[in-house]
């Protein structure tokens, strides 16, 4: 399954394929720069006690370079994007970031600090976690070798806090094993099979629902908070059927079973254009 294939097969996903293609071509021309792995014994207890590795205060991880990319970003697509909208925004929010303070205010924001206030926070949350997640990719996949997975299995990402966006079931029964995917910084974690990560209630059976012919995609459902999940059943095409935006239908759906979106998204303003390009 490549993107193409899966657009022609879903073509009211082309908006946002294009607008997360424009995104990645301004990326691509920015210089990255490798954050420094932190000394994981300074990170050892707040891990146990399940604070995300960007939020412990003995093991600090220096985020600005990753705000630096993100300013560079927001003043690239604001000389350049050709989506209208996206070029709007991005010129507001290029003049919002100018200045030496601009990196480390955005990724206060990011983190919850409300002293911000950005004119598109819905842009620049999905900007801004484009590029961190760029600029934190050699410390995820270092994290991921260091850390016992079982020693985490909590519901939020042990990076850099949110909650999943998306699941991922892997392996083959028994021992098949389920992992959480964080749509901010793309970790993947593990997390209990049966579990439901919103209420925590454990449900012991999730509800799913099987779509024909989504390339091993369903949502799985609990009963008690109404909450869902869209999980990728299989291996190999994380890229495409984890990156949230390839199955903005599958909201749509579940939206129409009554079920609700407790999952963490930076896409939706573009779950109401794909309903109306329906
Ligand atoms: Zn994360
Ligand atoms: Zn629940």
């Amino acid at each position: 399954m490549t993107r193409d294939a899966w657009l022609s097969a879903h073509p009211y996903l082309q908006r946002v394929a294009e607008l997360y293609a424009e995104v990645e071509r301004a990326l691509a021309g920015i210089e990255v720069v490798q954050p420094r792995t932190p000394t994981w014994d300074d990170y050892r207890a707040d891990f146990g006690d399940g604070v995300p590795l960007l939020r412990s205060i003995h093991a600090p991880v220096d985020l600005e370079p990753g705000g630096r990319m993100i300013a560079s970003l927001v003043g690239r697509l604001a000389a350049s994007a050709a989506t209208e909208k996206l070029a709007a925004d991005a010129r507001q929010l290029d003049a919002e970031l100018r200045g030496a303070a601009g990196a480390a205010r955005v990724v206060d924001w990011m983190l919850g600090d409300e002293a911000f206030a950005p004119s598109s926070p819905g842009t620049l949350r999905f900007l801004g976690w484009t590029a961190m997640a760029r600029y934190l990719r050699p410390l995820v996949t270092a994290f991921a070798a260091w850390r016992d997975e079982e020693r985490w299995l909590r519901s939020y990402c042990p990076t850099c806090g949110s909650p999943p966006a998306m699941a991922q079931l892997v392996g083959k029964d028994p021992g098949r094993k389920r992992f959480l995917a964080c749509g901010c910084c793309s970790t993947r974690w593990q997390y209990n099979r049966t579990r439901c990560p919103f209420c925590e209630g454990d449900a012991q059976r999730l509800a799913v629902v099987t779509i024909e012919g989504e390339a091993g995609l369903r949502l799985d459902s609990c009963e008690s908070c109404r909450g869902y999940l869209k999980t990728y059943e299989g291996e190999g095409q994380e890229a495409l059927l984890l990156s949230d935006w390839s199955s903005l239908h599958l909201d749509l759906i579940a939206q129409d079973r009554g079920l609700k979106r407790l999952a963490a998204s930076l896409y939706e303003l573009e779950a109401s254009a794909a309903r109306s390009d329906r």
